[in-house]
C-alpha cells in the first residue's frame, strides 16, 4: 500500500476520517470525522482562536449562515467569475480540471490560464482521458457554486456560500459600529464552505463540502501602517522559507531581508510561520510560502503568498493556507452593490477600509497534521503535538483481574476532568500500546501489581516508548508538566536513574 492508503486506512479503521454515506457507496468530495476526528478538528479550531485572536485586543470571532443571498455573491464578483476550465471525455463522459491536467503533465502551475489557452495546451502536450484514453471536449467554464431557490416558490436566488469571507464583509459596517469604531478591526470566522470541484480526488484535500477559518483585518494603510510597523520590528529576525515568482527554489530568508513587501503584510507571514511551528509543531524544513504570480492571482489580490507544507500523501509542496492583501475591493464592491457606506471617518476624510486575509482551510490543516505525523516504519505511531492530539492519555489495567481493571478505571475518571483521557481493557497490553500510538495517544498510564502495593503507576511516552514510574498521587500533575512543556519526558527520566 502507498504512505496515502496506508494513512487512509488507518483513519477509516481508528474512527478519524472516512467518505460520507460510505453504505451507499460513497459520494465524491464528502467526508465525515468520526469521534476521533471530530475531536481533533475542534482542537485545531481552539487553537487557531487562541492564537490568531489573542493577536490584538480588537481581534473578534463572528457566526455567519451558510446561505447568500444572491446579491452578496454578485456584488463580490463570484457570480460572473467564479469558475474553473472543465474538460470533458467524450468517451467516458469523466471530468476533470484542465489546469490540473495540465499541471500533472508539466509539473508547472497552469492556474492562470483561460479556457483557449487550455484547449491550446492540451492539444500540443497530446493529453487524453487519464480514465480510459477518450479525446476531449472543448473546454468550458464551470461556475463551483451550488445554486439554492430559496422559500416555497422559489422566486428568490441564493448560494451556499463558496467561502467564508463574504460573510465578513458584509458584516463590517455593523461591527465597527459596535466596537465603537475602533481601527484595526480583525474579524474571524470559521465555518463551512461549499464548492461543486469538478473532480474531487485528493481526499478532504479538495471537497465539495469543507470548512474555513478565516479572518479578516480591516485597516486603512496610511494610517495603521505603523501600528503593524511596531510589531514587525519584533519579529523580522524569524526566519521562514519563500518561493518568490522569479525563484525555482524556496530560499532562506529573514522577513527583514524581504524589502520589496510592506511590513503589514510581513508581519502577518511571520505571525503564520509562527502558528505552523509552534502550535502545529512542524519544522522549518516542512514549511515555506510560494508568492503566486500577477496570472495566478486574483485581480483584486495585490499581495498573495499560499503557505505550502511539503505532504508525503500528495507528492509534495501544497496550498493549506494563504495571506492575501485584498486592498479596499471587498467594501467597495459591497458599497456599491449595496448602495450603504462602507466607508468610515478618519481624520483624512472619509476611506474604505482595506483588508488583509488569513485565510485557512481547516480540513487541509487536519490533514497536514495527520500526513506529517503518520509515521510507519519499524512501528506505526502519529506525531501528532500533545495540545491538538484528540487523546492525550489513555488508561489501562496489566491485565483483567485482581481489581486492576477497576483501580485502573477510577485513575481514568480522575484524570478525564483534566485531560483528554481514554480507558480499556480488551486485548493484551501489546495490542493496546499498539492501537494507541496509532492514533496517536501521547501518554499511556499502565495500572500493575506495584500499583496495587504502592499506588504508582507507570507512563509511557509514544515517541520513544521509554517509561517512568510515577506515584498516582502526583499523575496530574506530572501530566500537566509534560503538556504544557514544563518539563520533558527525559527529565523525568533522568532523574529515575
Ligand atoms: P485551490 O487552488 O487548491 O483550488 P484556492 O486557491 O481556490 O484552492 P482559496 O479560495 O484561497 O483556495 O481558499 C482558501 C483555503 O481554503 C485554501 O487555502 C484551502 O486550504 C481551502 N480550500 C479551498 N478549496 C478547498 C476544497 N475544495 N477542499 C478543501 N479545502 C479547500
Amino acid at each position: 500500500m502507498t504512505e496515502k492508503e496506508e494513512l487512509e486506512s488507518m483513519c477509516k479503521r481508528r474512527g478519524y476520517i472516512w467518505q460520507s454515506s460510505e453504505i451507499y457507496g460513497g459520494e465524491a468530495g464528502f467526508y465525515d470525522y468520526g469521534h476521533l476526528g471530530s475531536q481533533l478538528l475542534d482542537n485545531w479550531k481552539r487553537e487557531w482562536k487562541n492564537y490568531f485572536l489573542s493577536l490584538d485586543d480588537n481581534y473578534h470571532l463572528i457566526q455567519t449562515p451558510n446561505i447568500h443571498p444572491y446579491r452578496v455573491l454578485d456584488a463580490s464578483g463570484h457570480v460572473d467569475h467564479f469558475s474553473d476550465v472543465m474538460v470533458r471525455c467524450e468517451q467516458c463522459g469523466s471530468s476533470f480540471r484542465g489546469d490540473h491536467l495540465i499541471e500533472e503533465e508539466t509539473g508547472e502551475s497552469a492556474e492562470w490560464m483561460d479556457k483557449e489557452e487550455i484547449g491550446g495546451k492540451i492539444k500540443e502536450l497530446g493529453l487524453s482521458c487519464p480514465d480510459c484514453g477518450g479525446p476531449f471536449s472543448d473546454p468550458e467554464d464551470f461556475n463551483m457554486m451550488f445554486g439554492l431557490d430559496l422559500g416555497p416558490t422559489g422566486e428568490k436566488k441564493g448560494f451556499l456560500r463558496p467561502e467564508t469571507a463574504q460573510s465578513v464583509y458584509i458584516n463590517f459596517r455593523r461591527e465597527f459600529r459596535a466596537l465603537r469604531k475602533k481601527m484595526p478591526l480583525g474579524l474571524a470566522t470559521i465555518g463551512s464552505a461549499f464548492r461543486n470541484e469538478i473532480s474531487p480526488r485528493q481526499g478532504v484535500f479538495r471537497m465539495r463540502e469543507f470548512r474555513q477559518a478565516e479572518m479578516q483585518i480591516f485597516f486603512v494603510p496610511e494610517i495603521h501602517e505603523e501600528i503593524f510597523e511596531e510589531r514587525y520590528e519584533m519579529i523580522k529576525d524569524t526566519k521562514v522559507k519563500v518561493k518568490r515568482v522569479d525563484q525555482d527554489e524556496a530560499v532562506e530568508i529573514k522577513l527583514g531581508e524581504i524589502e520589496d513587501l510592506p511590513p503589514f503584510y510581513l508581519y502577518h507571514l511571520g505571525k503564520m510561520y509562527e502558528f505552523y511551528t509552534k502550535v502545529m509543531g512542524l519544522s522549518f524544513e516542512e514549511v515555506r510560502f510560494r508568492e503566486l504570480s500577477e496570472d495566478e492571482k486574483a485581480f483584486y489580490n495585490k499581495i498573495h503568498f499560499d503557505l505550502e507544507i511539503d505532504l508525503d500523501t500528495l507528492g509534495g509542496w501544497e496550498e493549506i493556507s494563504g495571506l492575501h492583501y485584498r486592498s479596499d475591493y471587498d467594501l467597495k464592491q459591497h458599497q456599491e452593490e449595496s448602495n450603504t457606506k462602507l466607508s468610515i471617518p478618519t481624520e483624512e476624510g472619509r476611506k474604505i477600509p482595506h483588508v488583509i486575509e488569513l485565510s485557512f482551510g481547516v480540513d487541509r490543516n487536519v490533514w497536514a497534521l495527520l500526513d506529517r505525523g503518520f509515521k510507519n516504519g519499524d512501528r506505526t505511531w502519529l506525531d501528532l503535538p500533545v495540545k491538538l492530539t484528540p487523546r492525550q492519555v489513555a488508561v489501562f489495567p496489566l491485565v483483567r483481574k485482581d481489581g486492576l481493571p477497576e483501580k485502573s478505571r477510577d485513575i481514568y475518571e480522575s484524570l478525564n476532568r483534566d485531560f483528554r483521557a481514554h480507558w480499556e481493557k480488551s486485548g493484551s497490553i501489546g495490542k493496546r500500546y499498539a492501537r494507541n500510538d496509532e492514533v496517536g495517544t501521547r501518554y499511556c498510564v499502565t495500572v500493575d501489581y506495584d500499583t496495587m502495593e504502592d499506588d504508582s503507576v507507570t507512563i509511557r511516552d509514544i515517541e520513544t516508548t521509554e517509561q517512568i514510574r510515577v506515584p498516582v498521587n502526583d499523575l496530574t500533575m506530572i501530566l500537566r508538566r509534560l503538556i504544557e512543556r514544563e518539563k520533558s519526558f527525559e527529565q523525568y527520566m533522568e532523574e529515575q536513574d
